[in-house]
């Protein structure tokens, strides 16, 4: 069920200052987070992936939901260097994933199409059960591949927009820190998100 406690005044006019759509609640998902511990190769830091959900935070302000760490997990050491499809499924084969979105930090990540090429994050269904699926993201990706890839959990496709941070095409402008999900694809989002939380596959942390 979608809350529908009303947002503060002030959160409508960040909503708006930031294009939002309309929306009548602020929700927030649990994030957990798989990774190697610390001193581990490749490890990347707290600090690391703060940096990116801070990113992502801000852009899905636009439709009232915010990121927070529910847990760090660790990652084995043998499941870091992820090159094929069946090594992506094992990331995440064990664990029901319900209630917040699973995400993994791994050394490296392939291009299953094009290998050796290495991609820096990807939206991963599970094969046999393509209900379950999680976010796995590569020790070289940037600070708006997280948001990026949240934006496929949150059913989106890759986008043709220049203003997109959806749309993958190499382009100078907007630079791609201005770049953010269009009202196209936030009014989307908004119904992913409010189907995520109907059948519970979202569970939100806190609303206010
Ligand atoms: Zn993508």
């Amino acid at each position: 069920m979608v809350p529908t406690e009303a947002r503060t005044s002030e959160a409508r006019d960040r909503g708006a200052a930031s294009g939002g759509v309309l929306v009548t609640s602020r929700v927030q998902v649990g994030v957990r987070v798989f990774a190697l511990e610390d001193g581990e190769r490749s490890a990347v830091s707290k600090e690391w992936f703060r940096t990116r959900l801070d990113h992502a935070n801000r852009l899905f302000d636009a439709i009232g939901v915010e990121f927070v760490v529910a847990s760090w997990q660790p990652l084995r050491v043998a499941s870091a260097a992820v090159d094929t499809r069946a090594q992506r499924d094992d990331l995440g084969a064990a664990t029901t994933h319900q209630g917040l979105v699973d995400v993994y930090l791994v050394s490296r990540l392939t291009d299953v199409d094009a290998p050796p090429t290495e991609i820096r994050g990807v939206h991963w269904r599970l094969r046999r059960n393509t209900s379950q699926r999680w976010v796995i993201m590569s020790a070289i990706s940037g600070p708006m591949v997280l948001a990026h890839e949240l934006g496929h959990f949150f059913s989106l496709p890759h986008g043709v927009e220049a203003a997109s941070i959806m749309n993958k095409r190499p382009r100078n402008t907007p630079p791609w820190e201005e770049r953010v999900f269009t009202r196209r694809e936030q009014t989307a989002m908004v119904a992913a998100l409010k189907r995520m939380l109907d059948s519970g596959r979202l569970v939100p942390r806190k609303t206010r």
